[in-house]
C-alpha cells in the first residue's frame, strides 16, 4: 500500500503490485500521450483514431482478447484499472476499449464460432478493427424486447431491415454487433445477434448530431434490406438477449470503471482550483463549503471504486452471472461521475464553463454514461427487483 497521499492510499487499496503498476503506467501513459490532446479532437469534432493507435504498442487495446488471438489478456480487476485510467483522461478512448472487449469481444468469446473468433479477434487485438454495438433504435432503447429492426430467413443467410441510433464508434468501425428481431410478436425471444461487416451492401452511417462527445462522431446507421449471411449469426436464433445478457454485466462493469475515472478527474480539477483560487484573502480550499463539495466528491468516488473493483473480484473469482452487483455499480458510479462534474463546475465558479477549463465538458459527458448500458431508472428498476425476489440473476 502506498504511503504517500492519502486519497492515493484510499484508492489503491487491496490492488496487487502489478495492478497497481499497471494504473501507473496508464496513468502516465493517458496524461503524456492523450490528454494534451482532446480538447483539440472535440472542437474539431474529429474522431480520435491516432489516440487509439497509441493504446495498441502499450497492450491497452485488448486487456480482455486472449493471447491467442493476439490480445493482452488480463484480470478483470486490471481491465477495470485501464477503463478508469483511460477514461479519467478521455471518454472515446475508454470507450472503445470498453466496446471491443466487454460487449463485442465478450460476446464473441463466449457464444461465437471458431470461424467468428478467428475471422474478428485478431483485427480487434491489433487495432485494426473498431467496434459498435448497435442496440438502440428511435423507438428507445430500454425496452430492446420491442425492437423495430428486423431479419428474415433467407437462402443462405438472413435479411435486414431497420434504424438503430446513437451509435458510438460506428462512422469508424470495422464491426458491428447488431440485434434485430426475428419475430417482434415473440418480443425477447425474438431478438438475435448479429456480427456486421459495415461495408455490407445496404447499410448506411449517418451523424446524429449531439451536443457533447462531438469527437465520438456518434452515429446512425440504416439496414435496408441488408443480406447477412448465416455465418453472422452470433449464438442461435432468437438467442440476443442471452448474448447480450452475459455482455451487459462486463459491459457495465467496464462503464462503471470508465465513471470512477471521471469523477476522480473531477476531484483532481477541483482539488488544484480549490488550492491555487483565492477569494477574501484566503485561498478557497479553506472555505467549509468548498470542503463539503470535496469531501462528498471523494466519499462518492471511493464508494463507487469499491463497488467496481467488488464487482471485477467477482468476476475474476469466476462468478458468471452477477447482475445485481453490476447493476449497484453502474448506477452508483454514473451518478457519482456527474455529480462530481456538477460540484467541480461549481467550485470553479464561473470559469467552469469556460473553454479555458476542462471540467465544464465532463458534465455532459458524465451525464451520457447515465444512458449508456442502460439507464439510471432501469438499474434502479432491477435493484429493487433483485431485491424484492422479483428477479433472479
Ligand atoms: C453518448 C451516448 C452514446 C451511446 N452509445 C450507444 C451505442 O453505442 N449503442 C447503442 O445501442 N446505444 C447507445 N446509446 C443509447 C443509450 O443506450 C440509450 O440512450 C439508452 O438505452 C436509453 O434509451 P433511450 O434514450 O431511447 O431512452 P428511452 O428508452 O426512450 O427512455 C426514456 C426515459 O424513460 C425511462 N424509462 C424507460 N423504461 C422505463 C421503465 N421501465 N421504468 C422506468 N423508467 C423507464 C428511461 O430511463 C429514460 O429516463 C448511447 C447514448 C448516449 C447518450
Amino acid at each position: 500500500m502506498s504511503q504517500g497521499n492519502p486519497l492515493e492510499r484510499v484508492a489503491d487499496f487491496d490492488l496487487s503490485p502489478e495492478q497497481r503498476l499497471v494504473r501507473q503506467t496508464v496513468r502516465e501513459f493517458a496524461e503524456k500521450e492523450i490528454a494534451p490532446h482532446v480538447e483539440r479532437f472535440e472542437r474539431e469534432a474529429q474522431y480520435p483514431t491516432e489516440l487509439i493507435e497509441k493504446l495498441v504498442p502499450m497492450g491497452l487495446i485488448a486487456p480482455m482478447i486472449p493471447e491467442e488471438y493476439g490480445g493482452s489478456f488480463s484480470d478483470v480487476v486490471t481491465y477495470g484499472v485501464i477503463c478508469e485510467e483511460l477514461a479519467r483522461i478521455d471518454w472515446v478512448v475508454a470507450s472503445v476499449v470498453s466496446v471491443s472487449n466487454s460487449l463485442v469481444g465478450g460476446s464473441i468469446l463466449r457464444h461465437g464460432t471458431d470461424g467468428q473468433k478467428e475471422q474478428w479477434l485478431p483485427g480487434m487485438a491489433q487495432g485494426r478493427i473498431i467496434t459498435s454495438a448497435c442496440l438502440t433504435e428511435p423507438g428507445g432503447g430500454t425496452d430492446l424486447g420491442n425492437m423495430r429492426t428486423s431479419g428474415t430467413k433467407v437462402d443462405g443467410g438472413y435479411r435486414i431491415t431497420g434504424t438503430k441510433v446513437f451509435i458510438s464508434h460506428a462512422a469508424h468501425a470495422g464491426l458491428l454487433l447488431l440485434v434485430a428481431t426475428l419475430d417482434r410478436s415473440k418480443k425477447h425471444k425474438g431478438v438475435t445477434a448479429f456480427l456486421v461487416d459495415p461495408q455490407s451492401e445496404g447499410i448506411s452511417i449517418r451523424d446524429f448530431p449531439m451536443r457533447t462527445l462531438k469527437r465520438d462522431n456518434i452515429a446512425e446507421v440504416h439496414f435496408e434490406n441488408v443480406f447477412l449471411p448465416d455465418s453472422a449469426l452470433l449464438g442461435t436464433e432468437g438467442g440476443g438477449f442471452p448474448v447480450l445478457g452475459s455482455a451487459l454485466d462486463m459491459g457495465r462493469y467496464s462503464v462503471a470503471a470508465r465513471c470512477v475515472g471521471q469523477a476522480q478527474r473531477c476531484i483532481d480539477l477541483a482539488l488544484r482550483y480549490a488550492q491555487d483560487r483565492e477569494a477574501f484573502g484566503q485561498k478557497i480550499g479553506e472555505f467549509q463549503m468548498i470542503q463539503q463539495k470535496i469531501a462528498d466528491m471523494v466519499c462518492r468516488t471511493e464508494g463507487a471504486r469499491a463497488l467496481v473493483y467488488r464487482l471485477g473480484r467477482m468476476k475474476d473469482a469466476g462468478v458468471e452471472r452477477a447482475s445485481m452487483e453490476a447493476s449497484i455499480a453502474k448506477l452508483t458510479s454514473s451518478e457519482a461521475a456527474t455529480n462530481n462534474a456538477l460540484d467541480a463546475i461549481q467550485i470553479h465558479g464561473g470559469y467552469g464553463l469556460s473553454e479555458e477549463y476542462e471540467v465544464g465538458r465532463l458534465l455532459l459527458e458524465a451525464k451520457a454514461l447515465e444512458f449508456g448500458e442502460g439507464t439510471s431508472e432501469l438499474h434502479r428498476k432491477m435493484i429493487a427487483e433483485f431485491a424484492l425476489g422479483i428477479r433472479k440473476q
